[in-house]
């Protein structure tokens, strides 16, 4: 802890969410005489926002990339304030561009038909009010149910089994998607710039027994009159912060709020020409435990594996090695196996084995759409929650986080008036 040990509102964690709590309150603060501080437990600002530089000759991605909902996300004012330049071209996944798994272009075609279908099912199913598994929609007859499963899992991070009727289809967005050449990553952590954060400073223990509420870590005791928490939900499952006295119904909402799972892969590409500039293509067809593959983004020598749901977790625990050898067998049996020796590993993520994240983006639960309003709920008027598995229909995005933090450092603030 630095000179200060006591403050008005600690924000706990230097995500996206609080760092946006954060800068909200500097902004509103005017002369209310307000202190705040931010711990963070990790030696980097960003959370899941994480932009990686050295490793090639632009910087990686590994946790957000793309501004979601680019037409209306905040987060685009932030860039171009910040000087950071905006890619506008379309998502790779939003042309009905050729992709190389496919056998005809009629299969392509009607894949995307079920697709649709199935998700206009399940958002049918929710707006009666039903609250169950995603899967239950999916039509037995359909041959496209293993891909239109993998498609949930690099969207949700879960298979359809896992997904709630109810919390897809209050989930808002538009369809346009930008990109952030130096990194979303990099304008996360841009944003926190002059802030008050304490860095390597895990707050353990949130002992609200007094008056003044005591956040014990391991640099020391820091004591505040509010705080917000940002920890994404599994975080707080595991005791990774312990309250004192318990709090059962932020704990029974953060259960419902489990993070699905989303890695990447990152492969430098030699004589990149072989594959076209911002291609898509799915590793196969047939299958859920499969990759999609982002060729050459941004015209960069790369190709960008994501992988998620049940085969990034098992991949996570072979590591490098298991990410290389899937990704290089399903791109061998796509563009031939001269690519084999073109590919060299650059970076995997493993978002479930890091124990400050635990997994990549919240999917609520079936039957517990309702946990996010649950677990954003204050305690006492004094503990407020934030973060992308609290926001009520841009959650597991980063501009949802940021709206999160702002909400919370608002109402934060307007308790102590
Ligand atoms: C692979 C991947 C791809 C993604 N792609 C996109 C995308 O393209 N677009 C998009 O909008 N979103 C995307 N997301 C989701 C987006 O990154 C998250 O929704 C967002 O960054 C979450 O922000 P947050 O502040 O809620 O949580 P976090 O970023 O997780 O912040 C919480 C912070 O709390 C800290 N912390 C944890 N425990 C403690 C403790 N005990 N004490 C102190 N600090 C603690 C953590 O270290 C972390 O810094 C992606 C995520 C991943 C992993």
């Amino acid at each position: 802890m630095d000179n200060r040990n006591e403050v008005d509102i600690a924000i706990v964690g230097a995500g996206a969410a609080g760092i946006a709590a954060g800068r909200q309150l500097a902004d509103n603060l005017g002369d209310k005489g307000v202190s705040f501080r931010i711990l963070e437990a990790r030696d980097r600002v960003g959370g899941r926002g994480w932009t990686v530089a050295g490793l090639a000759a632009d910087p990686l991605d590994f946790g957000c990339h793309w501004l979601h909902s680019a037409d209306r996300n905040p987060f685009v004012a932030i860039a171009e304030a910040a000087g950071f330049a905006i890619d506008r071209s379309p998502a790779p996944w939003s042309r009905l561009a050729g992709n190389a798994a496919f056998a005809t272009a009629e299969d392509q075609t009607a894949f995307r038909a079920a697709r649709e279908a199935f998700w206009e099912r399940v958002h049918a199913a929710a707006e009666t009010g039903e609250d169950r598994p995603a899967s239950d929609l999916a039509d037995p007859a359909s041959p496209w149910n293993p891909l239109i499963a993998a498609g949930s899992t690099w969207a949700n991070g879960v298979e359809p089994d896992r997904v709630s009727t109810l919390d897809h289809w209050r989930y808002d967005e538009t369809p346009v998607n930008w990109r952030l050449p130096a990194g979303y990553g990099a304008l996360i952590a841009a944003h926190a710039e002059g802030l008050p954060v304490t860095l390597g400073c895990a707050v353990a223990r949130i002992d609200h027994r007094g008056t003044t509420i005591r956040l014990e870590t391991a640099a020391g005791t820091l004591r505040a009159r509010r705080v917000i928490v940002t920890v994404p939900p599994p975080v707080l499952l595991v005791g990774g912060i312990v309250f004192d006295p318990a709090l059962p119904g932020t704990l029974a909402a953060a259960a419902g709020l489990p993070l699905g799972l989303a890695d990447k892969l990152f492969l430098a590409l030699d004589r990149p020409e072989i594959v076209p500039v911002e291609g898509q293509v799915y590793g196969r067809t047939d299958r859920t435990a499969i990759g999609a593959y982002h060729l050459r983004p941004l015209g960069r020598p790369i190709i960008e594996g994501y992988f998620g749901g049940m085969v990034a977790r098992e991949l996570e625990r072979g590591g490098m090695p298991a990410f290389f050898a899937h990704a290089a067998d399903e791109l061998a049996a796509l563009f031939g196996s001269d690519i084999r020796a073109r590919l060299r590993p650059l970076a995997a993520t493993a978002w479930a084995l890091d124990p400050r994240a635990l997994g990549s983006y919240s999917a609520a639960l079936p039957g517990f759409a309702d946990a996010r309003a649950r677990l954003a709920r204050p305690v006492d008027g004094r503990i407020f929650f934030a973060g992308e598995a609290t926001a009520p229909d841009q959650f597991s995005t980063a501009h949802g986080a940021l709206l999160s933090g702002r909400t919370a450092a608002d109402a934060a603030l307007a308790s102590l008036a």
